[in-house]
């Protein structure tokens, strides 16, 4: 029996791996512009630090989790997300005393075990980016700019930047009362779900997908009414610095995002075109994260943005950037052209040119169906003929025209590419009777 890959893991295929190259370099790009650096950590971490961090009665802690108890009776988790293995890695070497602000970014697949459908899968991947050491409004505004500029760098633009603030350990635990004296005189329409959270974490009924609850959480109190001087404070500078930088966004006074450990602003990412899954990403600030591991009292601010979904919004435009034919293929023509073919590949790969290679042992017909296929403009054959004259016969697939022993075997790559593009610019009409005058 065929052996099947694993209900909500998925395979990338060539084609669309090139899709998942271009948008992470696009990403890397950013990133460096913004100065930030890329840590690497690893995909399972101890399953408590995910349980403190996350929080207990969280979701993802909760039920989606991928934990296993290794050889040696240590609970271990595949990592459902990206912040908290950051943060632990921040401790474990003591990031704040190499430099007072670290700024990084991170891509790599997480685990959560949800309902698989579009969008939604057990192995996702997500790239993100963390800001550690600043608590100003400044920085949650820079970091809400990066957010922007990464999905515009990755040609997603119909998008939303749903923005909210939580309050803090001064004026949250007001709302959180006020969240759940409202769900106490709603029990009765609430899910089974909700009235378990009801008493351990109201919070949560905000997030509820269950269309009665969310129905009637449209009409629960706003954390605004709730926000303490100073979480104001911090909030109108970070909207007043987002509209003078013109980054747009909206309020979404509900938003409390599916982890515990958020504080004052927090913000998730629609996108057009995605159906129901539209979070393209999220993030928040999370002041005393870094504390609950055993670290200093350091701030730090940050998102992560899903890879499925951001390749789902980026549609098809970007297929022709990236240019995945080869310039050339080469076809031999027997034993002996395929010996000389296999060093003038060689030769030309390092001078840059992107060669496929036909092989020998398939007729001249199968192999042109090969090039045809592989999207490549030209093709260069070498039979016994471009042996003796040592130079290739070059076929015009998209005009359908040869140019006999055209290109010479010592020709550089760049001699090549010349050559190349002057057929396609003689093809016009113009050109055409250009090229028959000068023959
Ligand atoms: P979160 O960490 O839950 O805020 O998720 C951040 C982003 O990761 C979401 O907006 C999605 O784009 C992506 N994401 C989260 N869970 C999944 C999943 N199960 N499958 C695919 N993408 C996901």
């Amino acid at each position: 029996m065929k052996i099947a890959s694993v209900k909500g893991f998925h395979d990338v295929l060539p084609g669309d791996s090139a899709r998942w190259a271009w948008l992470e370099t696009r990403a890397r790009d950013l990133f460096a512009r913004y100065h930030f650096a890329e840590i690497r950590i690893p995909i399972v971490e101890r399953t408590e630090l995910f349980a403190r961090s996350i929080g207990d009665t969280t979701d993802i802690v909760e039920k989606e989790m991928y934990s296993f108890v290794d050889r040696d009776g240590t609970s271990l988790t595949l990592r459902p997300e990206g912040t908290a293995g950051v943060v632990r890695a921040y401790v474990e070497h003591a990031l704040w005393q190499k430099e007072p602000v670290s700024k990084l970014f991170y891509f790599g697949p997480m685990f959560r075990r949800e309902r698989p459908q579009k969008g939604r899968l057990r192995q996702f991947h997500q790239m993100g980016a963390e800001v550690l050491g600043r608590d100003d409004p400044a920085i949650d505004a820079e970091v809400l700019m990066l957010l922007h500029d990464l999905l515009l760098a990755c040609e997603i633009h119909h998008f939303t930047i749903e923005l909210n603030s939580l309050g803090d350990a001064n004026c949250r635990p007001a709302y959180r009362e006020a969240v759940r004296a409202y769900g106490e005189t709603h029990r009765s329409q609430l899910c089974d779900n909700c009235q378990r959270r009801l008493e351990r974490n109201p919070l949560r009924l905000l997030d509820c997908k269950v269309p009665t609850c969310a129905a009637l959480m449209a009409q629960a109190p706003v954390m605004e009414a709730f926000w303490c001087s100073s979480c104001r404070e911090h909030f109108a500078a970070v909207r007043q610095a987002l509209d003078h930088a013109r980054i747009p966004y909206v309020l979404a006074p509900r938003i409390v995002r599916g982890l515990d450990y958020y504080v004052r602003t927090a913000f998730e990412v629609k996108a057009e075109g995605l159906g129901a899954q539209n979070a393209v990403g999220g993030g928040g600030r999370y002041d005393g994260l870094v504390k609950s591991l055993d670290g200093p009292d350091v701030p730090g601010i940050g998102f992560a943005l899903g890879v499925e979904r951001m390749l789902l919004a980026l549609g098809i435009a970007v297929d022709e950037q990236l240019a995945l034919a080869p310039e050339i293929f080469l076809a031999p023509l027997g034993a002996e052209s395929e010996a000389h073919v296999l060093v003038l590949a060689h030769r030309w790969r390092n001078e840059g040119l992107k060669v496929e290679l036909g092989a020998a042992a398939r007729s001249l017909k199968s192999q042109m169906r090969q090039a045809d296929k592989s999207g490549a403009p030209f093709v260069l054959i070498v039979g016994e003929a471009e042996l003796e004259s040592r130079a290739a016969t070059v076929r015009d697939m998209l005009r359908k025209r040869d140019y006999p022993r055209a290109v010479a075997f010592d020709w550089s790559a760049g001699q090549v590419r010349q050559y190349l593009a002057s057929l396609g610019e003689v093809a016009t009409p113009q050109g055409h009777a250009l090229a028959e005058r000068t023959r």
